[in-house]
């Protein structure tokens, strides 16, 4: 499970957001990194693409994984 700070709609201010699944074995995400986060306050669920830089800190950059 991760947790980050981000501004949710319902509350209208930053909160803290966790993801219900352990980063890695989330089944509804074919990378395993779910995509869904909850608002710790009011339970609002947030879908995101946003980048999680400083959240994770095992991303592989698109270059790294280019084949020659
Ligand atoms: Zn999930
Ligand atoms: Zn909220």
């Amino acid at each position: 499970m991760s947790a980050m700070s981000h501004l949710c709609p319902d509350c209208d201010t930053q909160r803290t957001f966790i993801t219900p699944h352990i980063a890695g074995l989330c089944p509804d995400s074919e990378d395993g990194r779910c995509p869904e986060w909850c608002c710790t306050e009011c339970g609002a669920a947030l879908l995101t693409g946003f980048s999680l830089s400083g959240v994770q800190a095992h991303t592989v950059p698109e270059s790294a994984q280019r084949v020659a």
